[in-house]
């Protein structure tokens, strides 16, 4: 068992109080809090360490230089890469989606298809349309079952000898399903097909091995990993990072440059133009330790139990409609109560001191699967406590009796 009251002392934020209320923090799926020794370190940074990367032969920018590579090599262990030049630092997800779209995109001609899920963030979806104003690539979509569970022989059955890329979410930030991604990358392989995991919801709660995985990407957020905002990692197999153009062009992807003709860095350095941030990588680093120090499979058990114990206690709630009862699920539960619009929800939940999202949570197709227009959602993070979740079940239950 994990001492979360240790735990949550190490998050300032979590004792405030919103609308008079102590601050129940429902929304890690958006974004984690961030622990002290994570805020620390950026603090260190600024103060006693800031420097260049890659740049400076001062001894500040070699310190600066070192603990970047340093924490390049913490998330290649981190994600069981094979090597640290696969590790390239990216803002986020997002850019990290963008990069294989257009750069691995390139390749891609009119005629060749790829496939998604219907449950993708719009990060996975709009970076593959954008490809399509240019060429007309098809995009095919896996369903999924009654319990937000993939179906697997509509997605062998997609596969065609046009196929080119597969990029899927590993959890749904809706549903929570853990998508059983080993097997469909297997799949893919089978047919010659690379495939992109997105771990944006993965990499937080769940341990993550891209050999075992076989992946050929995998992309995650460090905001929503305990660490700062404005970093991302791609991983990406040596071989194929190789053969792909840049993504964008400036300082540090060069090899040498003329006005006739620019040669590019090695790995990982040609995906990272321009300063990266080099301060919020040294806080990853940080919050890369702390997940460490608790230990991934702590924090999963941990949170699966809240999982337990909030689907329990709201499934007793008369009109209670839960959105994803997937076998393998994370710690997200996505609902409607009876004809509650979820923005009603959100706001009243919120004015009893309880932090939840609600929207579309930006997976309109999958709203669209649904035939609504959104939902409530609640997400969870190691700091979060039995009392916490049983505080929400009863919010919920009191906005409901109110309607
Ligand atoms: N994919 C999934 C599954 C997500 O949940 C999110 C964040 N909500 C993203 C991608 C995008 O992540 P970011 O905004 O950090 O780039």
């Amino acid at each position: 068992m994990l001492d979360i009251e240790s735990i949550r002392n190490e998050y300032p934020i979590l004792s405030r109080e919103v609308c008079g209320r102590p601050l129940i923090y429902l929304d890690s799926a958006a974004t984690s809090q961030t622990p002290r020794c994570v805020v620390e370190r950026i603090n260190e940074m600024y103060f006693t360490k800031k420097a260049n990367v890659h740049r400076g032969v001062h001894q500040l920018s070699q310190e600066a230089t070192e603990m970047q590579e340093n924490t390049r090599e913490k998330v290649r262990a981190f994600l069981n890469a094979a090597e640290k030049e696969e590790i390239i630092f990216t803002r986020g997800t997002t850019e990290a989606i963008n990069l294989v779209a257009s750069s691995y995109g390139e390749r891609l001609c009119n005629g060749d298809e790829i496939i998604l899920t219907v449950m993708e963030h719009h990060s996975n979806i709009v970076p593959w349309q954008l490809l399509q104003k240019s060429k007309r690539i098809r995009i095919k979509v896996v369903k999924i079952n009654e319990n937000g569970e993939l179906n697997l022989d509509l997605y062998r059955n997609l596969f065609t000898e046009n196929t080119r890329f597969v990029s899927l979410a590993h959890v749904s930030n809706v549903l929570g399903t853990v998508n059983p991604v080993k097997e469909m990358i297997a799949i893919a392989h089978s047919h010659g097909v690379p495939v992109l995991i997105d771990g944006a919801q993965s990499a937080p709660h769940l341990k993550i091995d891209v050999r075992d995985l076989d992946a050929d990407f995998f992309v995650c957020s460090a905001h929503k990993m305990y660490g700062p905002t404005g970093v991302g990692v791609l991983y990406g197999k040596r071989r194929l990072l190789e053969a792909m153009p840049p993504y964008q062009g400036g300082g540090e992807m060069i090899g040498h440059v003329t006005f006739e003709k620019t040669t590019f860095a090695e790995l990982p350095f040609k995906f990272e133009a321009g300063t990266p941030d080099f301060v919020g990588i040294a806080a990853f680093s940080e919050a890369i330790d702390y997940i460490n120090r608790i230990g991934i499979d702590n924090i999963a058990e941990w949170e699966h139990h809240l999982l337990r114990r909030a689907t329990d206690g709201l499934t007793q709630i008369p009109g209670m409609r839960i959105f994803g009862t997937a076998a393998e699920k994370s710690g997200v539960i996505s609902f409607l109560v009876g004809n509650i619009h979820h923005y009603d929800m959100g706001m009243l939940l919120d004015k009893l001191g309880v932090a939840v999202r609600t929207g579309h949570h930006c997976a309109q197709p999958l709203m669209q699967h649904f035939g609504i227009e959104g939902t409530v959602r609640a997400s969870f993070g190691v700091y979060n406590t039995e009392a916490e979740i049983d505080a929400f079940v009863a919010a919920v239950d009191r906005v409901a009796k109110m309607f």
